[in-house]
């Protein structure tokens, strides 16, 4: 079994159109191996039937030679994105009970394109968080192991997403960022994640953070099969207004091409108190690896960076804190009955959010209340535009930007913080990218010194995923990271 965990998807692939192996067979092995790891806590819900049956499907149009571009691959879908007649939790209580009446467009791409799901993975609440702590569910736990065997967060909020991978739980997972969401936990689990350009993934039928942020995109064990699930997940879609129709580059031909001739840049505000040394060491060595392989490196200032966090932390919450009003006990899942209507709705949202999301909708409330809406709201935007101008101006004389993934590795599960501004401090990197729509890339390149993985992440323009997997692939070669974590399905419990 543990033969056929081995393959990336890629591999996958040509093994099912070889009929070397069967996407029942493959499936099978997921479905063990995901109950072999349930202590990861990775999956908040397994759908084994449903992929028996997808992968049946998946054989017969093997069989008539008619494969499409992810046939019989085993995939795991974040519970933030609505499946069919499959319950959708965003792992909050207040979704208890909900079942989606449709699919996402995301991933009815993924069926369309002959993927088979194995189940919905655990995240934070509603998407919010880096832990993957916040989840109504419990945490997810990274396969990784700390110094003396302690639980480390897999990173949030698609933690259960990239601990799957690389617990090899599943083959490929869907995430979804709003500020780093994709990226974080990528790097904290050894795994590479994308978040394509704002706009190039449909947002309908994925549960709404921060709608002008939150863009969808693949969670994978390589460069390569994570630009075959994008050009799967993308499409244009005209139920998202933001949706766009520009057409995606031959991204998976993008992965072998190299650097020879690129400009990129590396910029210098990329730096904070509490930076691991490792990560710092690992960003010297990737700008190396990609002039050894003919890139050009060119220093960048991006001089707003610093306002990025709190512009981040006023926008994301005031967008949420309009999003999350649907959820009134009404419409969808839990209600808690009360005297009036108006208790109805208080007791229901007391009791169906958890505490970090109601911090946010108290700040998005208050930045966006009378009064301080111009003081907070209106002076965050105006911020975002000049973290926007930052990057078209940096993107005027370089291809791509070069920048760790995170400060530091992951941390253990449970780590007390009685200030939840540490907590955002994991995002300093990867908030950037989602104010400006920009496409961001982790790659896994290496361990710090506890054994732990580390990713660079690579910046680009709008639509440009293609530059972000050539210098990707070219990270991956160099780095040829081959670690794997101790608690992986067909390893060590
Ligand atoms: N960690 C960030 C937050 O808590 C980003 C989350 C995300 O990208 N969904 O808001």
């Amino acid at each position: 079994m543990s033969d056929l965990l081995d393959l990336s998807a890629v591999e996958a692939r040509a093994a099912l159109d070889a009929k070397s192996i069967s996407a029942t067979e493959l499936t099978t092995a997921y479905i063990a191996a995901a109950e072999e790891t349930a202590a990861l806590n990775n999956y908040v819900l397994l759908t084994p039937d449903h992929a028996l049956a997808m992968a049946a499907k998946a054989d017969a149009r093997l069989a008539k030679g008619e494969a499409g571009l992810l046939e019989g691959v085993p995939l795991g879908v974040k519970d933030l994105f609505c499946t069919n007649g499959v319950q959708t939790t965003a792992c909050s209580r207040i979704l208890d009970g909900f079942t989606p009446p449709y699919e996402s467009t995301v991933t009815a791409n993924l069926w369309d394109a002959g993927a088979v799901m194995i189940g919905k993975l655990n995240c934070d609440e509603f998407a919010m968080g880096s832990a993957n702590e916040t989840s109504a569910f419990g945490p997810a736990i990274s396969p990784w192991q700390g110094a003396d065997k302690t639980d480390l967060v897999p990173g949030g909020s698609s933690g259960g997403s990239a601990s799957a991978v690389a617990a090899r739980s599943a083959l490929m997972t869907t995430g979804t960022d709003t500020g780093g969401s994709i990226r974080q936990p990528a790097a904290f689990c050894g795994v590479v994640g994308l978040k394509p350009t704002y706009g190039r993934c449909s947002r309908w039928g994925i549960v709404a953070f921060a709608s002008s942020l939150d863009q969808a995109g693949p969670i994978t064990r390589d460069v390569a099969d994570n630009a075959l699930m994008l050009q799967a997940m993308a499409s244009h879609d005209a139920r998202d207004s933001t949706s766009s129709d520009v057409p995606l580059q031959d991204v998976v031909a993008a992965v072998r091409q190299g650097v020879k001739g690129m400009k990129i840049g590396v910029p210098r505000e990329y730096v904070m108190d509490g930076m691991d040394g490792d990560v710092v060491a690992l960003w010297q060595q990737g700008q190396d690896w990609l002039r050894q392989a003919g890139a050009e490196l060119v220093d960048v200032s991006l001089p707003h960076t610093k306002y990025a966090l709190p512009t981040y932390y006023i926008i994301a919450p005031a967008e949420a804190s309009s999003n999350l009003a649907r959820y009134d006990g009404v419409r969808y899942g839990l209600r808690v009955e009360a005297g009036s209507l108006d208790e109805m709705y208080e007791a229901t949202r007391a009791v169906g959010f958890g505490e970090e999301v109601q911090r946010r909708i108290l700040v998005g409330t208050y930045v966006l209340s009378a009064g301080y809406y111009d003081a907070y709201y209106l002076k965050a935007q105006k911020v975002r535009r000049l973290i926007k101008q930052d990057f078209d101006t940096a993107f005027a004389s370089v291809d791509a930007l070069l920048t760790p993934a995170t400060p530091t590795a992951a941390f253990p599960v449970g780590r007390k913080i009685d200030d939840p501004v540490v907590n955002f401090l994991n995002d300093v990197f990867t908030v950037p990218a989602n104010l400006a729509g920009l496409p961001g890339l982790s790659v896994p390149a290496g361990l710090n010194a506890d054994g732990l993985p580390l990713g660079l992440q690579v910046l680009g323009r709008p639509y440009d995923e293609a530059s972000l997997y050539r210098v990707g692939g070219v990270l991956e070669a160099a780095a040829s990271f081959t670690a794997t974590p101790a608690r992986r399905a067909g390893g060590a419990k």
